[in-house]
């Protein structure tokens, strides 16, 4: 059984996250006014259908309407394992036809076979088309006393306004890295595994605002480590991560204007059969996590080292510079996005052709940094004082020449030479090329992909 499964909330008490809609669903069923239809709606894996369960047994429980379900009795037993015949779930994506809805509308008026309510669920209820959710409408309008309708979609703005406001209607949200961290650490505790705090948060953080992926994701690196304790270096690896230290690396040289350092972390990344569409999207993470830490926002995915070694950085970093990174590298991220079929070798001719021309933009002052520095200096000669040019030294290429980058073996080492113009930055990728076709394995052979 996974992970996921073995764990499914049974019932309010065990939730997590979604306190606003489990408090109210608690005192409609204590006041025992019960609604006939209910909408939920958020992205996927933030527990609607784990609510809509709960919610199924706390109104057929035998101690029932209760908001403290009993989980013993036959009705709570059976609804739990998915075999109530009161309690029926169905797929709107694969039912979604008038001929569904006209059966589902000629079983409701009978009363249930073994509780109190016929309890109908209705997932990705956006998927029906027009004329079933017409007929819906009207079993919605008159519905039989002993029937409630649990609706379940992740869009929420393709439901018509004619059902949403039959319908009590209840936002899920997505769960933060901190929530979903918490619940993946009582799921380890209960299993007895030992774990390392610093691993849950990358899990956290990959499960993107749900936790049944996160699970799934634990599942996956639990499967990795072979049972043993769960640490970072084994989530780092399950995951496909890189080392934080490649990040800060990497943003280092982009702040220093050192193309050569950006290219050779490149090259080490495909070298070890690294997946760089991962790399671009953990970068992007990175840099968002430095402009919070850079605004003294604390950020909860990242360690005490992580934050540490961000908050160093960010004391020497330009905003204006650092914003146009993002933006350049965001960009790039979405042409990746599209480029579903192309191989990792044009990828990556792809991110080093971008990076020569980040690094290049960089060095051009933005409109934005000129604005800044002329208020700089007005507002040196309106007080008299000495003009500060702080901004003046940062995002400039390196004080030093460039080492040689690592990738090139001796014989095609180009002459030390300092990334200053466009024709050097592209006569170094051209020689990285060259010392490809020499030093890499064939690209058809990724480790990860
Ligand atoms: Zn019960």
């Amino acid at each position: 059984m996974s992970l996921a499964t073995k764990y499914r909330p049974q019932d309010f008490n065990e939730l997590v996250g979604q306190l606003a809609a489990a408090q109210s669903l608690k005192n409609a069923l204590d006041y025992k006014k019960i609604g006939h239809a209910y909408l939920f709606h958020g992205a996927r894996g933030v527990g609607k259908t784990t609510m809509a369960r709960i919610l199924a047994k706390s109104l057929n429980c035998v101690n029932g309407p209760t908001s403290t379900v009993c989980n013993t009795c036959e009705n709570c037993i059976a609804i739990a394992e998915g075999r109530s015949m009161d309690v029926l779930e169905i797929d709107a994506a694969s039912n979604r036809g008038i001929d569904n809805v006209r059966e589902l509308r000629a079983q409701v008026v009978f009363a249930p076979m073994q509780s109190r309510y016929k309890v109908y669920i209705i997932d990705e209820v956006h998927m029906l088309t027009n004329e079933s959710f017409n007929a819906l409408l009207k079993t919605l309008e008159e519905p039989p006393n002993h029937v409630v309708f649990i609706l379940a979609t992740t869009e929420i703005h393709k439901i018509p306004e004619t059902i949403t406001s039959r319908c009590q209607v209840y936002a899920f949200k997505k769960f933060n890295a901190k929530e979903i961290a918490e619940r993946l650490q009582q799921i380890l505790e209960k299993e007895g595994i030992p774990y390392e705090n610093e691993a849950l948060l990358p899990i956290a953080e990959r499960g993107e605002g749900s936790l049944r992926d996160a699970i799934s994701l634990l599942d996956q690196t639990l499967a990795f480590s072979g049972g043993n304790a769960l640490t970072l270096r084994e989530v780092r690896e399950g995951l496909d991560l890189l080392p934080s230290e490649t990040y800060l690396k990497f943003v280092q040289a982009l702040n220093a204007g050192d193309l050569h350092a950006l290219l050779n972390t490149v090259h080490e990344i495909t070298q070890a059969g690294g997946n760089l569409r991962i790399f671009l999207r953990d970068l992007l993470t990175y840099l968002r996590a430095l402009v919070l830490v850079s605004e003294s926002i604390e950020v909860f995915s990242l360690s005490k080292s992580e934050s540490a070694a961000m908050a160093e950085l960010a004391k020497h970093w330009d905003r204006h510079a650092l914003i146009r990174i993002f933006q350049h590298l965001f960009k790039l991220n979405q042409d990746f996005s599209q480029m579903l079929s192309a191989k990792s070798s044009e990828l990556r001719i792809l991110l080093e052709i971008q990076l020569v021309d980040l690094v290049e933009k960089l060095k051009e002052p933005s409109v934005s940094a000129l604005v800044s520095k002329i208020e700089r200096l007005q507002s040196a000669i309106e007080s008299g004082k000495a003009y500060d040019d702080r901004e003046q030294s940062m995002g400039s290429p390196p004080a030093k020449p460039a080492a040689i980058p690592s990738a090139l073996p001796p014989s095609q080492a180009p002459e030390t030479k300092s990334s200053d113009s466009a024709a050097d930055a592209s006569e170094i990728i051209q020689k990285a090329f060259l010392a490809e076709e020499v030093t890499l394995p064939p690209e058809s052979k990724p480790l990860f992909e």
